[in-house]
């Protein structure tokens, strides 16, 4: 399949390819697989092979009209949906529902296709759909309008009813090696040879995070500067820990905000909010007085502005994954394998710490990491989580 954009998904290119050419497309699908490995592309794929007007065999062939229209986001039939809101969750929506959501794409997906052909939805985030949301999707995907494919992209397929995913075929994304990666954001045009070969390696498997710092070169460097605080922490006593990961928190929140651009997420060219003020492209979500965001008895981010709980819970889950990182290498470094550390740039610090550091309480903090991810998930305070991995985080033996 030359004109598909998805690198390193083999097997998934495969299965999507035979839908194509077979033109038996089942009629709802569900991509599994880890934030950022390529899911939407895979989708956009998809679409733009089902809907692409070439000889079946060189579908999608992106040049022709319709290839064009899913190219830039404009073709009549593709519906593209995704989380939205300060929540970042994919809406029941409705005419009168804030946010655009299922019951608006169900109504669009009951009209008959604009070009004649197939129609496809595109859901993103499919697993932040809540129940009601994805029980309002069942009935269509038990029943679609003919000529319609549902897609779902799923971070955690085990969050949607079983009722829905028994209804879809599965195709399961896996993480890309980082020579594909780093092949994917030269395709971008967005960085030079040595940045985009870091890319590949910063975004361990998931060439969606690598795009996205590659957009944001200011994300690259507060990513380092984060590294590095963590790393220097190995060497202070606990006050000056705690400390430094409450600061931590309004820099992550930096990092997400110039990973995301700004903007909050929902697919398409459509406006993101239908009543009230229109939130311009790439200005920064309004936070703390929104009555959806829960803000107003919310830590503020050091600047006085009031930083919503699901904020906070982001902002702890970047540096807990960033501290995974961190440790990973240490545990490298420390058993000679420098040259897979995940950001050469602080070899040195990194060889320094780990000489001094213990190599079990490096993979015990591991663990402790993991599971601090986990319990992220559910509802635990991220400062309180943030604290306690502080605490045991390794500490230099003293120099002899
Ligand atoms: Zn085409």
């Amino acid at each position: 399949m030359d004109g598909a954009r998805t690198r390193g998904q083999t097997a998934a290119l495969d299965a999507i390819a035979a839908m194509i050419r077979g033109q038996t497309a089942p009629h709802a699908i569900l991509l599994v697989g880890p934030d950022g490995v390529g899911k939407t592309t895979l989708a956009l794929d998809l679409a733009a092979g089902l809907l692409c007007e070439a000889d079946p065999q060189r579908r999608p062939c992106r040049s022709c009209r319709a290839c064009r229209m899913v190219e830039h986001d404009g073709h009549p039939d593709l519906h593209r949906l995704g989380p939205a809101g300060p929540g970042r969750q994919v809406v029941i929506g409705g005419p009168e529902a804030r946010y655009r959501g299922v019951r608006d794409v169900i109504a669009e997906l009951a009209l008959m296709p604009v070009e004649g052909r197939a129609r496809v939805a595109i859901v993103e985030g499919a697993e932040r759909m809540n129940e009601d949301a994805q029980s309002a999707l069942l009935k269509t995907l038990e029943e679609p309008p003919t000529g319609v494919v549902i897609v779902l992209c799923a971070d955690q397929e085990t969050r949607l009813l079983p009722t829905v995913r028994s209804r879809c075929a599965r195709i399961r994304l896996g993480l890309v090696g980082s020579r594909d990666i780093e092949a994917i954001v030269a395709d971008h045009d967005l960085a030079d040879p040595p940045l985009a070969a870091r890319l590949g390696r910063l975004a361990a498997g998931r060439p969606g995070l690598a795009l996205a710092y590659a957009r944001a070169p200011e994300a690259v460097l507060i990513r380092a500067e984060l590294s590095r605080v963590l790393l220097d922490l190995t060497g202070t006593g606990s006050a000056a820990r705690l400390a430094a990961v409450r600061s931590a928190i309004p820099r992550a929140i930096a990092l997400a905000a110039a990973l995301t651009g700004g903007d909050d997420g929902q697919p398409g060219a459509r406006p993101t909010r239908r009543r009230g003020r229109a939130v311009p492209a790439g200005a920064a979500p309004a936070a703390g007085n929104d009555p959806e965001d829960g803000a107003t008895d919310d830590p503020d981010d050091g600047r006085g502005r009031l930083v919503p709980a699901s904020e906070r819970r982001r902002a702890a889950e970047i540096v807990v994954a960033l501290w995974a990182d961190v440790a990973r290498d240490l545990a490298l470094v420390g058993a000679g394998g420098g040259r897979s550390v995940r950001d050469p740039v602080l070899l040195e610090e990194l060889t320094a710490a780990a000489a001094a550091v213990d190599p079990e309480a490096v993979a015990r903090f591991l663990d402790r990491a993991a599971r601090g991810a986990e319990l992220l998930a559910s509802n635990v305070s991220p400062e309180l989580l943030l604290d306690s991995l502080a605490l045991a985080w390794p500490r230099r033996r003293a120099a002899a």
